[in-house]
């Protein structure tokens, strides 16, 4: 069953797919109408001519839309699923049938109405018009044609009513149609909205999250960050025995800076302090303010000899900074302690070492990196 579904729906884009499959359920539903035939052959309203005729009709209106939807030809139509072009043509052939059935001509035209169905979904006001005039035109055109050739069939005056009936029926169904399609139009409104919604709600999620990582004055990670960094990086490091390396960075008499050019001076130091480190470094490291005017360097992978020389790269940027908005004489500097990871050592004791070589910078005239445990002066 699957290989045979497999090749009448090989596998397509999933619309022409489901084009394919309503073509093959048109198909079923034509199947309905032949054993309705068929019954009227056995009850003698038709000849086996008629019969012949009307399975040669259908097999190749369906094999003409199947192959219309396969080939891809169908895509060169304003309406790819040829919804009204399936209905419109299956009106015919039902009045072919129509034709010879007589006084039970009735029973197709109960299926013809069946058939409109399909567009209810689908159909816009323009369709039902089309429709309707195929087949009340269609239908009335049958009468008139019995009436010249086989007079006794037709009583006019049922006829009539029935066409009255039929478009009674035609004019309920492109009501609901219209009501149908106003709902699906809200639906699709509505899932666009939502879709638009969800963008925002996601972009909104994304400026959150980076707000809440980064820190308020100077755009580079906050705290709280840098620590969650850390903490991962020390079970990164246990795990795999790699060793990273911290290092606090302090912005030397910076008191001064902010006493002699006030307080919004200073800010503006702080961020291109944040900025110039920021640029010094590697894309898996990590750059963030740890506190006031300190500021803390995590280097992945990288022990005191390697975060030595970035630190170095750091102090002397800084050192060549000049802020000619604030003062074209001001010149800053900072001090750097680093220590890097050991294995059962917990990262405070990190930090802690890191912070007594920043201490013995300071203490040693500052401007200057020293890594922990080894004292070493560079400046
Ligand atoms: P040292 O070389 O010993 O580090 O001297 P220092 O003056 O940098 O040290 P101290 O810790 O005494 O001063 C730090 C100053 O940093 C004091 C505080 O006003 C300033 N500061 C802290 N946070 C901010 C901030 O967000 N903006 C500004 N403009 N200043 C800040
Ligand atoms: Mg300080
Ligand atoms: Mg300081």
């Amino acid at each position: 069953m699957n290989r045979v579904a497999r090749l009448l729906i090989p596998d397509h884009a999933p619309e022409q797919a489901l084009r394919l499959k309503r073509v093959l359920l048109g198909g079923v539903s034509y199947l309905f109408t032949l054993l309705l035939v068929l019954a009227f052959w056995w009850l003698g309203y038709f000849d086996g001519k008629v019969v012949v005729t009307y399975v040669a009709i259908i097999l190749t209106v369906n094999l003409g839309f199947y192959l219309l939807v396969r080939s891809g030809l169908n895509l060169r139509f304003a309406d790819p699923s040829l919804t009204l072009a399936q209905i419109a043509i299956s009106l015919p052939t039902g009045l072919y049938v129509m034709y010879y059935a007589r006084d039970a001509r009735g029973v197709f035209l109960l299926l013809a109405l069946s058939a409109s169905m399909y567009g209810l979904f689908q159909f816009r006001t323009r369709d039902f018009v089309i429709l309707t005039t195929v087949l009340l035109g269609g239908y009335a055109a049958l009468i008139v044609s019995l009436m010249a050739r086989r007079p006794h069939e037709i009583n006019l005056q049922i006829e009539i009513l029935q066409l009255i009936a039929l478009a009674a029926a035609l004019l309920q169904f492109s009501a609901l149609g219209s009501y149908i399609g106003g709902l699906r139009h809200k639906v699709k409104e509505k899932n666009q909205e939502l879709a638009k919604r969800n963008v925002e709600l996601e972009q909104a999620l994304h400026r959150n999250q980076e707000l809440a990582i980064r820190d308020e004055l100077t755009g580079v990670f906050n705290r709280r960050y840098l620590m969650e960094i850390i903490s991962r990086e020390k079970q990164r490091s246990d795990r795999t025995g790699r060793v990273f390396s911290i290092c606090i960075v302090d912005v030397d008499f910076f008191k001064n800076v902010n006493d002699t050019y006030g307080h919004l001076a200073g800010d503006e130091v702080l961020r291109t302090i944040a900025r110039t480190a920021s640029d010094a470094m590697r894309q898996t490291d990590y750059f963030g303010r740890y506190g006031g005017e300190e500021f803390a360097l995590v280097l992945t992978d990288t022990m005191v000899e390697g975060a030595l020389i970035t630190a170095e790269r750091v102090r002397l940027r800084i050192e060549n900074l000049s802020f000619p908005e604030i003062n074209a004489g001001l010149k800053v500097t900072v001090s750097i302690g680093i220590a890097d990871s050991r294995r059962n050592e917990d990262t405070s004791a990190t930090f802690r070492h890191a912070d007594q070589a920043l201490y013995h910078a300071k203490e040693n005239g500052r401007n200057q990196c020293v890594v922990a445990g080894l004292r070493t002066l560079d400046s």
